[in-house]
């Protein structure tokens, strides 16, 4: 484990900020009329905290790129009439001066900036001395270091209050996903910093409006503490992430489906000892099992190095892919986890070829 941030309870208004924390609002701030609409109509339906984009970081020029600064005083109308925290993304210093001056209550940076370490550490030094909650969406790229590194960045300016926003990985080959969620990511983010809070953005991890339940339900089965998830009065009109958003009513509906399981004692329901006594069997037996088959790549290696023959063998390795994806499915084993847990095993068994050919003991003639 190890990281420690320097953390602080988020209780900023009654229970809004324990499990689960629920953020909704639309991507883009578009007009007054909209801003304000959906934020009655999610309050009225018991959310508490507002979000809405005013610096909109495009992937492409020439689409909306939010109204700016003035929608801050729109925000600021919400969080009069209703009552809500409210919550935009900043990108830079004067992003972040403009939202002290509106009395914003929670900033985010959005994961184009918390992939760039000179931008994390603008805003980081405009925020010394000033209490104000932070989230921090993860990096675009599947890269928990940088991730982590934004955190620490912001915490040693003083920030205490500190949120994670998962909200998927780009790819470049287009899958299910708008954003590859790699759930394993926030996963290990929470086994290193465990007090840090998680939430999930189903919004940008879906990309449409169909998956966002199945991906809500896993983050809450996950034990994350919250979502983000984008919300418009009338969404197929949208500005921006149209095909995301969904009416308040829908989210209401949605987050009644959901169910909300706690981490537990599951000692206390089966009987987990045993259960998990052949689960560190079976799981001493597949060390052992690799252990052997790198003595065999080891063995096969000194007949490469032997005979100057590549360690990467393209049609052997081909060959294997295809008879291990084959054997797993009889198995009720996915492609995509056999295909991993090969690749793997292939590094290694790489890596261990390496060393065997670099290494300058006498080969057996
Ligand atoms: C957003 O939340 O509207 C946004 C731009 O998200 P991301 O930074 O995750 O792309
Ligand atoms: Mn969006």
């Amino acid at each position: 484990m190890g990281i420690k941030l320097d953390l602080e309870p988020l209780a900023l208004c009654g229970d809004c900020m324990s499990r689960p924390i629920i953020i909704a609002g639309p991507c883009s701030a578009e007009t007054e009329d909209q801003v304000l609409k959906t934020a009655r109509e999610l309050s009225s339906r018991g959310i508490r905290i507002y979000r809405a984009g005013i610096w909109k970081p495009r992937t492409r020029p020439n689409a909306f790129e939010g109204v700016g600064t003035e929608g801050l005083k729109w925000l600021q109308m919400v969080s009069k009439e209703t009552g809500m925290l409210t919550t935009t993304e900043v990108a830079n210093a004067k992003h972040v001066e403009d939202c002290l001056k509106h009395g914003i209550d929670i900033l985010w940076i959005g994961a184009r900036t918390s992939a760039n370490p000179f931008a994390v550490q603008e805003i980081a030094d405009s925020l010394k001395g000033v209490d104000i909650p932070v989230m921090i969406k993860n990096p675009v790229n599947p890269d928990l270091e940088l991730w982590i590194g934004a955190f620490e960045r912001i915490n040693n300016a003083g920030i205490k209050k500190l949120v994670a926003i998962h909200r998927g990985f780009s790819a470049y080959d287009k899958s299910l996903f708008r954003n590859e969620p790699q759930w394993q990511v926030p996963i290990e983010l929470r086994r290193r910093i465990p007090e840090l809070k998680i939430i999930t953005d189903p919004s940008h991890i879906c990309g449409n409006r169909h998956m966002l339940y199945d991906v809500s339900q896993k983050a809450m089965d996950l034990n994350f503490d919250g979502l983000i998830i984008e919300t418009h009065i009338t969404p197929d009109e949208a500005w921006s992430d149209a095909k995301q958003q969904i009416t308040p009513q829908v989210l209401k509906e949605l987050l009644s489906r959901l169910i909300f399981r706690e981490e537990g004692d599951l000692n206390a329901t089966i009987n987990l000892a045993e259960l998990r006594e052949q689960i560190d069997k079976l799981d001493d037996k597949l060390i052992q099992i690799f252990e052997k088959r790198m003595k065999v790549v080891e063995e096969i290696g000194k007949h490469k190095k032997e005979n100057n023959i590549t360690i990467l063998q393209s049609q052997r390795w081909d060959d294997i892919v295809r008879n291990r994806i084959n054997l797993g499915s009889r198995k009720g084993l996915s492609e995509d986890f056999i295909l991993k847990v090969f690749q793997a095993i292939h590094q290694e068994s790489i890596n261990h070829q390496t060393v065997v050919m670099n290494s300058s003991e006498e080969t057996v003639k």
